[in-house]
Order: structure tokens, then sequence, then C-alpha cells
């Protein structure tokens, strides 16, 4: 430990400093009120200018003893005084050395002290250790001026000015230093050594009090500043989006739009209004619903397939073979398909008539067309036009109507995404008008090829070409389309299927596809010939296949679930299965329950769902000759019935008839079967035929069905729908028909099985008819009569 050189004693009046501490060569200004210190400071002026300063140990100490006083100050020369208002003085003075208080020899009026005055002396310090010691003090000096805020350039500068590792204390302690305590401890380490350490100590402590102090402040300030970036980047935002914001999404939506439709690959006019569609929604204010109405327009618009096409399938035997695998039969059909495509690629466009496939539900209109488009390989829409009374589903709604939106038209095309696929208008023949508009008129213009390359929907307004679709129509019958429509179609007819062809159809395409569909595996179930047979005369009563086919969909469900509930592998269905699978037969007691009977004729009537068979009934009551008729019939077949009723009237005598039957009878003909419309003039034969064995009491033969128009001279005239009649005589079990020998060119169309089956006997006056149908004749009998009767007279 270093030693200190005691001085000579030294009296000196002291002044009492509060919360300031003096260090040696520092100079301080200080104001001085206390009586007892300005008259120290007189003293002092009055001798050598030299006092003794030291702190007081508590500030608020007003006048205190020498004991409230620390015992090392610093010995000081008064440099500056200077009055101020208010009795107090400045003095302005330096310090020189420390002193220690040993004995106060004074206190009134002044404090007189006797003083122990310590110098540093070079020569017994430790100077390495004070160098070393004074190094760790600058870099800790160092660190507490980055972290604090409270050194001025001027303590840097200063610090830098000094060598003497005991000034350079003092210097610091003097400028940095808070506490009162803290630079009295420094000031009381006489030892160099000893007061750099207890500097050094008070700096560390400092420098960590600083830390912790800046981490809270770090942590606050980070809070804070979190908060307020938040609230600051909030309010930008509602500015931005009040002022700006949305806009600017919009201005980047009518950016997208704008390339969307560049791309589109529009024509013109579709083009200037998509781009005048997206001008206005650029225009229109944000939020408002009809950015919401434009821009359903604009996607309809561009989702249009103005430019895609698929490529059409030249290869005409490909065609045909497509064609052949997914129909059975139908021969004709086909090659009249064939021809048609054929002559469409010669002319390269699709101006020409359009098909329509007519005939009874069931007979594959519909699938032949889809077939059609696979042929070719186009896509295939379906529109239905069953019960559709709105112009609007064709052609649109006005964009002025709340939820427009495209007719079907347009719209099948977009979701095809082609613009040649084959269109199919299903049930052309069903389409009614009303109120609403026509929907036929539309439906024209859709189809005419001299317009629709420019078809424009009520809703897009731009007009979309449409001349590049294949057209075809289907329906049940041609009454009902309207003349102007029906001008323009080429009509395909397909009558219907005899047993073998659905037998046929069953197996190659409707078993394998229902199997597939209901997920089972191919092997799965056995469907014998036989069963099938039975399913089709039993179950089933149409000329397509419809219900064969939902039959076998359930014979396939109930398999489906067997498969799945047991671990059988394979389900063979026998005939006595069928009942199991499908219940009671539906049609089988009809068929045997039939005899020859009086007044009792089976008919064949044409219907939009194919043949069908008719029982008309005649019987005789007492009456005044009246002509009743039953069975919700229409107009022209009960005129037919009159026709006929008279013919028998005319020719009473040479038919057998009582020539006066009139007088006391009438005749009652009824048709039962109300779910089968009736009308028409085809019955005539039959109505008549049942008239004459009632009034004859001859019975019909049970195994005769007739179709035919009479006049009223008894000539029969051609029928529509034979093919279909045929069919339905055969279906029913009857073995011979009678048709008009007017249509007798319609028999080519007639399977030659059916021909072998049933005997079809043309006949081209009633006459003809009256052999055939009853088991003897009437004539016959009254010629019998006649002739026993002649030989009775002679
Ligand atoms: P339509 O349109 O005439 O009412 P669909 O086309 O709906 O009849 O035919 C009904 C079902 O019968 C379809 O599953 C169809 O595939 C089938 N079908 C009809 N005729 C045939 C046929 N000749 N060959 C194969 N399947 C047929």
């Amino acid at each position: 430990m270093p030693r200190k050189k005691k001085k000579n004693k030294n009296l000196l009046p002291c002044v009492p400093l509060r919360g300031v501490t003096i260090f040696p060569y520092m100079v301080l200004h200080f104001d001085v009120g206390r009586d007892r210190s300005i008259a120290a400071l007189d003293e002092a002026m009055l001798s050598n200018q030299m006092l003794f300063l030291a702190t007081q140990k508590n500030t608020r100490t007003e006048d205190p003893n020498i004991e409230d006083l620390y015992e090392v100050g610093t010995i000081s020369r008064i440099k500056q005084m200077l009055k101020m208002p208010g009795d107090t003085i400045r003095v302005l003075v330096e310090g020189l050395s420390r002193g220690r208080i040993i004995k106060c020899h004074e206190t009134s009026p002044f404090f007189v002290v006797e003083i122990e005055e310590v110098e540093d002396e070079p020569g017994n310090r430790n100077i390495l250790e004070e160098e070393a010691l004074m190094r760790g003090l600058l870099n800790v000096f160092e660190d507490y001026i980055k972290l604090s805020s409270k050194a001025s350039p001027e303590t840097i500068i200063s610090v830098n000015a000094v060598q003497d590792p005991g000034q350079v204390a003092d210097v610091i302690a003097a400028n940095i230093l808070v506490k009162t305590e803290d630079k009295q401890a420094v000031l009381d380490a006489f030892d160099i050594s000893e007061r750099l350490r207890t500097l050094y100590d008070i700096l560390s402590r400092e420098i960590q009090i600083l830390e912790i102090e800046r981490k809270i402040n770090l942590r606050v300030k980070n809070q804070m500043d979190k908060m307020q970036r938040d609230y600051y980047l909030r309010e930008q935002l509602k500015a931005i989006n009040k002022e700006l914001g949305m806009r600017d999404d919009l201005s980047s939506e009518v950016d997208e739009y704008k390339l969307k439709v560049q791309n589109a690959g529009l024509p013109e006019e579709a083009f200037d209004k998509a781009m005048r569609e997206i001008d206005r929604l650029a225009k229109t204010p944000f939020g408002s619903a009809e950015t919401g109405v434009i821009r359903a327009y604009l996607d309809w618009i561009i989702d249009m397939p103005w430019n895609i096409y698929t490529e059409d399938n030249t290869d005409l035997k490909k065609a045909a073979a497509i064609l052949a695998d997914e129909h059975y039969g139908l021969e004709k059909v086909k090659e009249r398909i064939i021809e048609f495509l054929a002559v469409h690629q010669l002319k390269k466009n699709m101006k020409g008539p359009i098909i329509c496939f007519v005939g009874p539900p069931g007979v594959g209109k519909t699938s032949i067309a889809r077939s059609i488009a696979n042929a070719l390989n186009r896509k295939f829409i379906r529109m239905s036009l069953g019960g559709v009374r709105d112009e609007a589903e064709i052609r649109g709604h006005r964009r002025t109507y709340i939820g427009a939106i495209p007719g079907r038209v347009i719209s099948s095309i977009k979701n095809s995404g082609s613009k040649n696929p084959v269109f199919l208008f299903d049930e052309v023949d069903k389409m009614g008008s009303d109120f609403r508009g026509d929907p036929a008129s539309a439906l024209l213009e859709v189809l005419d090829s001299e317009q629709n390359y420019t078809f424009r929907d009520h809703y897009l307004e731009i007009a979309f070409d449409l001349s590049k679709v294949m057209f075809l129509t289907t329906a049940n019958s041609l009454e009902t389309i309207p003349r102007a429509l029906l001008d323009r179609l080429e009509v395909i007819r397909i009558a219907g299927y005899t047993d073998e062809e659905k037998i046929n159809i069953a197996k190659r395409h409707l078993i394998p596809k229902q199997i597939s569909e209901h997920g089972l595996n191919p092997k799965s179930i056995l469907l014998p010939e036989q069963s099938v047979r039975k399913i089709i005369t039993d179950y089933t009563r149409e000329a397509g296949v419809r219900s064969l086919e939902r039959q076998i969909a359930s014979i396939c469900r109930k398999s489906a679930r067997i498969v799945v509930g047991t671990s059988k592998k394979q389900i063979k269905v026998s005939t006595t299965d069928i009942t199991k699978f499908l219940g009671v037969p539906i049609y089988k007691y009809d068929k045997i329950n039939r005899q020859d009977e009086v007044g009792s004729v089976t008919g064949l009537a044409w219907t939009v769902n194919g043949g069908e068979t008719l029982s008309i009934e005649a019987i005789l009551l007492k009456g005044t000759g009246k002509l009743v008729l039953t069975g919700h019939l229409g107009e022209v077949m009960k005129e037919s019935a009159r026709a006929g009723f008279s013919y028998i009237r005319a020719k009473a005598d040479s038919l057998g008839v009582n020539p006066d039957f009139h007088n006391d009878t009438d005749i009652h003909i009824h048709i039962p079967e109300g779910a089968i419309p009736k009308d028409g003039p085809s019955a005539g034969v039959a109505m008549t035929i049942a008239t004459l064995s009632a009034l004859t009491a001859t019975p019909v033969r049970k195994d005769v069905a007739m179709t035919g128009e009479i006049t009223l001279r008894g000539r029969v005239l051609a029928v529509g729908g034979l093919k279909e009649k045929i069919l339905a005589a055969h279906r029913a079990e009857i073995t011979t028909v009678l048709i008009p020998s007017q249509n007798t060119k319609d028999l080519d169309e007639i399977p030659d099985n059916i021909k072998r089956s049933v005997k079809i006997i043309a006949i081209d006056h009633l006459d003809n008819a009256i052999e055939q149908a009853f088991v003897t004749p009437p004539q016959s009998k009254r010629l019998l009569k006649a002739q026993t009767g002649g030989e009775n007279a002679n």
C-alpha cells in the first residue's frame, strides 16, 4: 500500500457543502447563503483565500455540526466571489488537494478546522498496478459512456487530457458520479490504487444498473413501438382502404380482365363489347351491385369457346364401326347416319336438313345421337325441350333482368368448351308455347343454317357462331311438331324392337352396362337367354328397351346385395328365379285370358310409346238404332266408328245382318284401357268388325288383330306406324294381322323373324277383313242358311 506524506498542520476556515463534492484540480462554483459559510468565506478572503470544503452527510441539515460533515474534504482556493441578489454569494473555487479534518478548533462564527493534507507521492506508488487499474477503469468508463447519456463530450476530453491515475479517477468521479456517497467514497480513498478500485467498483455497479435499465427500457420501448407501429399501420390501412385501397383492388381486377380478354381470341364485336364493359367496371363505384353484374357478364364472354374446336374424325369406316359397336341392329338408321356424315364431309359445312330421330321411348334415339358425337369425335350436348314454354330457356334473358343468365343453348356450349359439338334437342314435339313467347321460333333460329352463324342470345347480346354445331333432334311423334320446324327436319324413324332384337340388345349392351354400373364383376351375374325373354314378355310391354333396362338394373341391384352379403361369386338368374328378383309377372295374365268371342276384336293402335293392342268390344242393347261410344275416344275415332256403322246398315243384307236391326237395337262400342290415347281413323276396320260380330252373333278369332281406316263404301285405307303395330301384335302373341294393302310397302321394315311368326294379310276392302276375322264369316253362315232354307223350300 503506497504511503502518503503528511504535511504540516493547517488551520483553515471550513465551508460545508450541500449535495456537492469538490475534487482536487477541479473548478466549481456554488452559491453560499448561510451566515456561517459567508463568515468563513470572508475570513478566507482576508487571509490567503484558502479554505476547506467538506460535504454534509445529509443535505437537509440546515445548521450542521462538525460531525455532520464528512471528515475528508478538499483544500481549495477561492478564485472569484460574486454577490448575488438576496444575500447569497456565488463562489468559484479550485480544488487543490485532499485533506482530512483532524480537529475542529472553532465552530462560531464559522468552523475553523485543523486539516491533515495528503498528497500523492509518486516515489512510493506501485506504478504498474496503478496503470493496470487505470486501464481497467478506463475500459469500464468507456462501457459506461456507451450505455449512459450522462457523460458529455467535455468529460471525455478532460479524462483523456489527464495522465495521472489518481487524477483520472477524480475527474471521472467528479463528472460522472451522481450520488454524494459515491463521490465521497472516491474522495476518501487517499491511496490511488484503492481510489481506482473504488471507482472501478462503482462504475461496474452503475453499468450493471444501466444494463438492466436499458433492457427494461428496450422492452417497454419494443412494446410501445409495436403498439405504435400496429396502430400506425392500421390507421394507414384504413386510410388506404378508404381513399385508394379498394380502388387499387379494382384496378388490378380491371387489368386482369383486360389481359384475359386479350388472350381469349374474341371476334371483333365481342372484343369491343368486352372492352367497353371493362371500362364500365373501372368507372363503377366499388361495392355497387352493378360490378357483380358486369363481372358475371365478362366471365361469360371470356369463357365462351370462341375459337376452340375439336378435330373431326373424318374416317367414315371408323365412324361406322363406332356406331355398330355401340348399338345393336338399327342397320338402316346407321346407314342413313353414315350417308348423312358423308354428305357433310363433302360439303364441309353443317348446312342442310337436320336429322330428327322419331320413335317411341327407349328405342335408343338419344343414345344413337351420343354415338354420332363419339363417331365424329365431338363433344355431346343434350337439351330436352319437353315442357319448354319459355323462349328465354333457349335464347336467355336480357341483362336488364335481375339474375339474368344466357339461354341453355349458349350455356351448354360454354360448358362443352367446344364450338363444334353435336347438339341434340330431345323431344322437339313436346315443346309448348304460351305468353312467354314461342320457343319453337327461337329453336328455328338456332337450327337455321342461314341465320345461326350470328345467333344472338338475349343475355350475351353479341353474335355467337353456331354454324359449326351439328344439330340433331328427337321426337316421339311428328304430329305436334310445328310445320316450319318439320320442314327443316330429315326424319329417321326408329320403330321399336322385336323380342329377338331386345334379347340381343340386352345381351350385348344392357346387361354388361348395368353390371358395370352396379360395380359388379362381369362374370358375377349369369342371365340366360330364356330369363331375358321372360323379363321381356312378362315384365315389360314396350317398343323400346327402357323398362327392360330398368328390370335388368333391378336384378343387378339385388345381385349386388347378395354378392356383398354372402360369399357367392356368381349368381345365375334362371327363369324361375326371375319372380324372386322381380316379383309376380306384370303382363302374363292378359295373354292367356283371351278367347274367340262375339263382339270382341283386337285392334292395333299407334301411340307415342310405340304400338299397342286395343281390345274393342261391342254389344247390342234394346233401343232405337243409336251408336254409343265409350272409352275416351277422340273425335276422329268416333267418326270412323260411325262410318263403319253406316256401312253395315247400308250393306246389312249382304252382311247377314237383319236390315231392320236399328228399329229396336242400340249398339254400344267400348274400348277399355283408359291409359292409351285413342284417336285416329286406324281402328275403323276393327270397330266395324266388332259391330258386325255383335249384330250377327258371330265369334271373332282371338289370334287375329287388325288395323285400317275404312271409307263409307267399305274400302280400307292406309294407316301409320305399321311396324310398331305389327311388333305390338307379335308381343301380344297374335298370329295373324290384317293390314291395309296400301301399307304393304312398309313391310320391308318388318324383321324377317316377325314375318315368319306373324301372318300378315293385306286387305283393301272390308269384305276381305270379314273373311279373315271370323271363326266362320257371317255371310257364309247366311249362305249356309240360305242353302239349307232353299233345300227346305224345295
Ligand atoms: P330414347 O332416347 O329413344 O328414349 P334412349 O336412347 O334413352 O332412348 O335408350 C334407352 C336405353 O336403351 C339406353 O341405355 C340405350 O343405350 C339403350 N338402347 C336402345 N337401343 C339400343 C340399341 N339398338 N343397342 C344398344 N342399346 C340400346
